[in-house]
C-alpha cells in the first residue's frame, strides 16, 4: 500500500532499542509517553514539535503496519490509517488519541514524561502521562494490527485506525477525519474508542470484574449567565447589585435539579448487573416494574455518580464580578457547565435554566452546544464481537452497556456509524481511575499486555 507522509516526516529508530528485554508493547508505550504531546486549551499555546516527533517515530515501532496500511495525515496532526479488506462489507474504525493533558513533575512519584518502570515481573508498573489516557490504547491497537500483518492476515472488511491529536481540547482532528470519511461515502459497521474499562466495586451488591461499554454519551453545553448594571462606588450599593442578582439566579438554579429518569441503556445496565447482585439487592434490581421509583430515589442519593446517571446535571464552574474591592460590578458573569441526559435535548436544558432562574435581567447565552449521542445497539454483529472478545480476554467478566458522562472523540463518529462503542480493554482500579487527568497516572504492565491481547483477538475477528 502506498504511504502518504507529510512534509519532513522520516522514520527514525532511536528510542526502541534502549528498552531491550522488555515486551515490545511496553517498549513502544515508554517511547510514546516520553514524547510530551501536550495539547493546550488554546492551540496557539501548543508546542507541535513533539506531535511531529511522535508521528515520525511510529513507523520504526510498527514497520509492518506502516508497510501494509495507507496513512493520511488529517488536520495537520491526526492520523488515519487504512487497511484494505478482502471484501466490501462495512468497515471497522479503531480509535485512540495521542495528545495528553498537561502535567508538571510536582506531586508525581515518577516524573510524568519519564515512563519509568517500577516493580518486578507481573507487578511491573509503567508511570506517566498518557499511559491510561490514551497512548496505552493506541499501543494496544497497533500491536494487534502489527501482529496480524506479520501473520499474513488480511481483514475481511476494511479497517481504519483513527488517532486524534486534540481529543483533550477541541476534538478537531477526529471531526476532520469523520468529515473526510463521510465525503467518501463511508459508513462504518463498528467503531471502538476509549471510554469504559474493566472495573470493580462500582455497582451495589456486585463484586468481581465488570466491563462497562459506553453505548452513548451525554450532551454538553456551556451556559453563561450575565447581569449588567451601572457600576458605582461600593459605599452606596443598590438593593440588588449585579453580583447579588447573579447569586440569586445561581441559588434558584441549584434548587431546581433536572427531572430524574432511567434511560434505556441505564435500565439495561441495572438489569444486567442486578442479575449478579447478592441477596435482596438482586430482587430490587431485577424487578424494576415494582422497584423503579425506589431505585430512582436511591440513585439520586447514593452518590454524585449515580445521580449523574439519572438526570441532566448542572455545575456553576466560573464566576466573575468587579475588578476592584471597592467598585460595584458593571457586569457579573457565571459559567454553567451542563451535561444533558440522553433522553433530553440541549433546548430542554436551556428552557429549564430559564424557568428556574425566572429573571429577565439575567441574560442567558449558550456556547458550544452538543446534543447527546444516539444509543448504539446491544445486539448485532458489532456488539457481539466486542462482547465475545471481552469474554475471551477477560474470562468471568460481566459485560454491560452504560452511558458515558464525559465526551470523547467518538461522538463525531455517530455521524457515520450506528455502532459506536466506548471501551478501553484495561482493568482499572478506583485508585488508577483517579489518576486520569491527575497525578501519578500509571498502567500495570500486565494490564497493558491483556489490552494488547484484546485487540489482537478482536482484529482476528474482523
Ligand atoms: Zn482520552
Amino acid at each position: 500500500m502506498p504511504l502518504f507522509w507529510g512534509p519532513g516526516l522520516r522514520p527514525t529508530a532511536h528510542l526502541v532499542q534502549e528498552d531491550g528485554g522488555m515486551p515490545d508493547a511496553l517498549a513502544a508505550l515508554r517511547a510514546l509517553v516520553r514524547i510530551p504531546t501536550v495539547s493546550r486549551q488554546d492551540p496557539a499555546d501548543t508546542d507541535w514539535a513533539p506531535f511531529r516527533d511522535l508521528v515520525t517515530l511510529l513507523p520504526s515501532l510498527y514497520p509492518a503496519t506502516h508497510r501494509e496500511l495507507g496513512l493520511e495525515i488529517v488536520a495537520e496532526h491526526s492520523l488515519l490509517y487504512h487497511w484494505k479488506g478482502s471484501t466490501d462489507g462495512p468497515p471497522t474504525v479503531l480509535m485512540a488519541h495521542y495528545d495528553v493533558v498537561p502535567a508538571t513533575d510536582e506531586g508525581w512519584e515518577h516524573p510524568p514524561f519519564s515512563a519509568e518502570v517500577t516493580g518486578e515481573g507481573d507487578e511491573r508498573v509503567v508511570w506517566g502521562r498518557g499511559t491510561l489516557d490514551d497512548k496505552g490504547a493506541l499501543v494496544a491497537v497497533l500491536e494487534g494490527v502489527e501482529a496480524s500483518v506479520l501473520a499474513g492476515r488480511t481483514p475481511r472488511c476494511d479497517v481504519y485506525l483513527s488517532f486524534g491529536h486534540d481529543e483533550e481540547t477541541e476534538g478537531s482532528g477526529a471531526r476532520a477525519i469523520v468529515d473526510l470519511l463521510q465525503s467518501r461515502g463511508i459508513r462504518a459497521g463498528l467503531v471502538i474508542d476509549e471510554g469504559g474499562a474493566i472495573v470493580e466495586d462500582v455497582f451495589p451488591g456486585v463484586s468481581g470484574p465488570i466491563a462497562v461499554v459506553g453505548v452513548s454519551e451525554k450532551g454538553i453545553l456551556t451556559v453563561t449567565l450575565t447581569v449588567d448594571q451601572h457600576g458605582g462606588h461600593a459605599s452606596t450599593p443598590p438593593r440588588l447589585s449585579a453580583t447579588a442578582r447573579l447569586a440569586r439566579a445561581i441559588v434558584r438554579l441549584n434548587r431546581r435539579p433536572f427531572r430524574a429518569g432511567f434511560s434505556a441503556p441505564t435500565l439495561e445496565m441495572i438489569g444486567t448487573l442486578g442479575a449478579h447482585a447478592r441477596g435482596p439487592l438482586r430482587l430490587a434490581f431485577t424487578n424494576l416494574w415494582l422497584t423503579r421509583p425506589i431505585l430512582l430515589a436511591l440513585f439520586a442519593r447514593l452518590s454524585d455518580e449515580t445521580n449523574a446517571l439519572i438526570r441532566t446535571t448542572q455545575a456553576v464552574t466560573m464566576l466573575r464580578g468587579s475588578q476592584a474591592a471597592n467598585a460595584l460590578a458593571e457586569r457579573a458573569v457565571a459559567t454553567v457547565n451542563i451535561r444533558v441526559s440522553i433522553d433530553s435535548r440541549v433546548a430542554d436544558a436551556v428552557a429549564h435554566v430559564r424557568r428556574a432562574i425566572h429573571d429577565p435581567r439575567v441574560v442567558i447565552a449558550v456556547q458550544h452546544p452538543h446534543e447527546p449521542s444516539p444509543v448504539s445497539p446491544t445486539s448485532g454483529p458489532g456488539w457481539e464481537l466486542v462482547r465475545r472478545t471481552i469474554g475471551e480476554t477477560f474470562p468471568g467478566t460481566i459485560v454491560t452497556p452504560y452511558v458515558m458522562m464525559a465526551a470523547s472523540d467518538s461522538r463525531h463518529f455517530t455521524r457515520i456509524s450506528d455502532c459506536v462503542y466506548r471501551f478501553s480493554p484495561f482493568e482499572m482500579s478506583a485508585a488508577e481511575r483517579g489518576t486520569l487527568h491527575a497525578r501519578n497516572e500509571r498502567l500495570r504492565v500486565s494490564t497493558l499486555l491483556r489490552g494488547v491481547d484484546f485487540y489482537t483477538r478482536l482484529i482476528a475477528g474482523l
